[in-house]
């Protein structure tokens, strides 16, 4: 599988620096983790056409994450994809993501394709001929309890995920609280871990390597003025366009 990194940076986005999208690629068919601002263009720009995604996974509900979501379906209605989509989310957003693409005129029934929305409850998410995916609950979103009262519409819904496709297997960390946050998903190690270097500690991340190893680790959702991250034997700190295959 081939994992190019679109969006490499942080909620606080620089000019180097688009928010979170990830493009899988295996020998039949493509998928994107996460939708950040920018996607549509960042697709174009390594000559992929979004209508040919399968599928698109969105790791929670900050707009770092999605926030390129709306455009990315009118830009598919405008290519005239016929074929349906399947589109991951928190439950909690679901409703309010048909709204918004109600909201913007893309009518179900002028869209030309099927917009298919699922929660993200169990797994496998996603299991066809190409790539087995599953999610795993992450603690991101905890800061925000103390004020859940007050927003019952938000669930705290978060998830990483763990991708499985000719013998190999990847973890994308998406937004984490810590880096043990993904020990489920990464199970007994693989060969590509993407995670976030803006709330993992590279001293957490290597006890965790010990006992979970990846033969690549590929930081993401990489900060404004980064100090924390240097490029060492395995790990590899990413920009947008960087990609590797395994
Ligand atoms: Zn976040």
């Amino acid at each position: 599988m081939r994992w190019t990194v679109l969006g490499s940076g942080a909620g606080k986005i620089t000019a180097e620096r688009s928010p979170a999208s990830h493009l899988l690629e295996t020998d039949r068919k493509m998928y994107l983790f996460d939708a950040g601002d920018g996607v549509t263009k960042k697709l174009y720009s390594i000559e992929k056409k979004p209508s040919s995604l399968e599928a698109i996974f969105i790791s929670h509900l900050h707009p770092d994450h999605w926030g390129g979501f709306p455009l990315l379906i009118q830009t598919m209605h405008l290519e005239k994809r016929s074929s349906p989509l399947s589109v991951f989310i928190p439950e909690e957003g679901i409703t309010t993501f048909k709204r918004m693409l109600e909201m913007g005129y893309l009518f179900k029934e002028t869209l030309g394709f099927e917009t298919r929305f699922f929660p993200i409850l169990k797994n496998p998410l996603l299991s066809d001929e190409a790539i087995t995916v599953s999610a795993y609950p992450t603690k991101h979103l905890k800061k925000y309890f103390p004020l859940g009262h007050l927003h019952p519409a938000n669930l705290m819904e978060s998830f990483c995920f763990r991708i499985e496709a000719n013998g190999k297997t990847a973890v994308y960390s998406a937004d984490l609280a810590a880096v043990e946050d993904i020990t489920e998903a990464a199970g007994t190690g693989g060969e590509l871990l993407i995670v976030e270097g803006m709330h993992t500690k590279r001293e957490e991340l290597g006890f965790f390597l010990k006992f979970h190893p990846f033969s690549h680790i590929v930081i993401t959702h990489i900060p404004p003025n980064n100090k924390s991250w240097k490029e060492e034997d395995n790990i590899i700190i990413s920009y947008d366009g960087f990609y590797i295959e395994i």
